[in-house]
């Protein structure tokens, strides 16, 4: 068994669209970025690749790398998963927590769920939290994720 930790943050972009948690969350102002800007999905990317000891999400789809320009969350986790499989690995469970205060993540988290759940091949939870008006996720400036993931050595 092998645990990995991920954490992501950016700002918000206002009249972007927000991706989240692999969701398109119509009339928020989604996050700026080279990709489509979901910390969530990019939070688990880390975490997966932490855990099977593959560096992280830079190492792996460079900002400068137009191939990954505009790239949904769902795509880059598929992208981690083969990865991730190809080391040897499946994923045992992942988990991940949006900080933030726009969008409210609890309204769709089945929705979410089964989007990154499907991405990873293996049972992902989402949750989220705020930090009660403080610093810049209290502040609407950006959005922030924190993910973990345990990988079990496939048989
Ligand atoms: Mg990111």
């Amino acid at each position: 068994m092998r645990v990995g930790i991920g954490t992501d943050v950016h700002p918000i972009e206002v009249g972007r669209d927000c991706w989240l948690a692999g969701l398109l969350w119509p009339g928020v102002d989604g996050c700026a970025g080279h990709s489509d800007g979901d910390v969530a999905a990019h939070a688990l990317c880390d975490a997966l690749l932490s855990a099977a000891g593959l560096g992280d999400l830079g190492a792996v789809f460079g900002t400068g790398d137009p191939r990954w320009a505009g790239a949904h969350g769902a795509t880059l986790l598929a992208e981690v998963r083969t990865r991730v499989e190809a080391a040897g690995y499946r994923v045992a469970n992942a988990a991940v927590q949006v900080i933030g205060t726009n969008p409210k993540i609890g309204k769709r988290r089945a929705e979410a769920q089964a989007v990154l759940s499907a991405a990873v091949g293996g049972p992902v939870s989402v949750s989220g939290t705020t930090t009660d008006g403080l610093g810049l996720t209290g502040r609407g400036e950006g959005i922030a994720a924190v993910a973990t993931a345990l990988l079990l050595a496939a048989d």
